[in-house]
């Protein structure tokens, strides 16, 4: 099993071969012997496959799996939006909707539901995501018994089908499955995504079963690290190895610095290093305040690092945190930042270059489903720094695109660490592109992928 890239530029040299064999990169060289299968690379970079250090595959997948209403304007788009979803669908699958605003049909009950979807139970998700609101066949899969008070009934007692901010009791009750991954996975392939870590604090058992049967299956062609809350074991054979624990704050209600640092004393009986969710200054300052205690060691990360005011630059530095940054916030949240960020703390919003200079390690990743998965969108946020409106927002903390493909260049288990290379022996799990890697950053967008590969096997071929 081996199959020749021929013409590639490696590491800035073009008119290269390369042979992949037994998953690894086996040869590199000008005019390889012929044998087995070659591909023609037509003179493009050959680069490591990109990482994702921080998704969300579960929530991407509902949301890939979900009709999503916010942009539509009446109720006739709306119907045709859900036709073509059921068409899609065997009669009694689930149909999710999401974004539903009165100004689209006005307030919708169960009847309504049923005659734009008399086969399949349907549940659709107000704008707000304070209700929901399901047809006859969803309600009749919530079961007998007692019902919880933001289940709405008539005068007459009989459900009207909306439900009031009861989503932790619709999720326990609804017989929903796990939303297919192939999609998502096969999106992922073509943007060179070779390696994804799930930072779920939620990943439970079943939800740790479900991704793996996806990479069994083939359908996360990915390399896959899960992050939990709580206790993980990696599977025997492989299908994802178990990244750090995660602890997510709110800064609505901060936990104690004693729960924190038991939290991390506990990861490190597990052997696991410790990511936290760090949007705030405030949670930052906890955050800090823990690591000092319990004691960083390298693996700990600081998911987002939405906003680091510049005093925690040196201490970040100093506990050998490694900051997992989102770029891509910057385009897509810019303008909302620019408008309602104090002009004072605009300059600490997800900070790059300032951080790297400081010799703070920073790894690039998209959070999706809240921001794009396509890292190329990414990269050009890190270089850019504009907003969808075309305004920039600290501008001091642009890196160029060479640094900024390399965010998503570091290991799975070493992220922000030095990029991985394309040399003999390392593993085939790379990125063709189209032109030379120069020219693919000179405007970085994910059209320029050719091909990717994970242990030498295409998982992705542009058509
Ligand atoms: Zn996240």
């Amino acid at each position: 099993m081996s199959l020749i890239l021929r013409n590639v530029e490696v590491e800035g040299t073009g008119g290269l071969d390369v042979r992949l064999a037994d998953g690894r990169i086996a040869e590199i060289g000008a005019h390889l012997a012929a044998g087995g299968e070659a591909l023609d690379g037509r003179g493009g970079a050959l680069i490591p496959g990109l990482t994702d250090h921080h998704i969300h595959l579960l929530a991407l997948a509902a949301q890939a799996d979900s009709v999503d209403l916010s942009a539509v304007t009446g109720p006739r788009e709306m119907r045709t939006r859900l036709a073509e979803a059921l068409a899609a669908r065997p009669p009694g699958a689930w149909l999710r909707v999401t974004g539903y605003h009165e100004r689209i049909a006005g307030d919708l009950g169960r009847a309504d539901l049923d005659a734009l979807a008399p086969a399949h139970p349907l549940r659709v998700q107000h704008q707000t995501g304070a209700l929901w609101m399901l047809n006859s066949l969803a309600l009749a899969r919530l079961g007998e018994g007692e019902t919880p008070p933001g289940v709405e009934r008539n005068a007459a007692g009989q459900l009207t089908g909306r439900i009031w901010r009861e989503d932790a009791w619709l999720r326990r009750r609804l017989s929903a499955p796990p939303p297919p991954l192939g999609p998502i996975g096969r999106r992922l392939a073509a943007f060179g995504i070779t390696a994804l870590t799930d930072a779920s604090v939620t990943t439970d058992e079943s939800a740790a079963a479900h991704l793996a049967a996806a990479v069994r299956a083939g359908d996360l062609p990915q390399r896959l690290t899960l992050m939990s809350g709580g206790p993980m074991e990696a599977p025997a054979d492989g299908a994802f190895a178990v990244g750090p624990l995660k602890v997510l704050l709110d800064d609505h209600a901060l936990i104690d610095l004693d729960d924190f640092t038991t939290r991390i004393e506990r990861a490190r009986r597990w052997g696991r290093p410790v990511a936290v969710h760090c949007v705030t200054a405030g949670e930052l300052a906890l955050t800090l305040a823990a690591f000092e205690t319990a004691g960083a060691r390298p693996g700990d990360r600081i998911e987002h690092g939405g906003l680091i005011p510049p005093a925690a630059i040196s201490q970040l530095k100093g506990r050998g945190l490694t900051v997992v940054t989102q770029s891509a916030f910057v385009a897509e949240r810019g303008d909302r930042y620019l408008a309602e960020v104090d002009r004072a703390e605009q300059a600490d919003l997800y900070r790059c270059a300032s951080l790297l200079a400081a010799g703070v390690p920073v790894a690039g990743s998209s959070d999706a489903p809240y921001a794009s998965p396509d890292p190329w969108a990414g990269i050009a946020a890190a270089v850019g720094r504009r907003t969808r409106s075309g305004a920039v927002l600290g501008g001091v903390e642009r890196i160029g695109p060479a640094a900024a493909l390399g965010l998503y260049l570091g290991a799975p288990d070493d992220p922000g660490g030095p990029p991985r290379r394309v040399v003999v022996g390392s593993p085939a799990d790379l990125c063709l592109l189209q032109v030379p890697l120069a020219q693919a950053l000179a405007e970085p967008d994910a059209a320029v992928v050719a091909a990717t590969f994970v242990g030498g096997r295409r998982v992705h071929a542009a058509s």
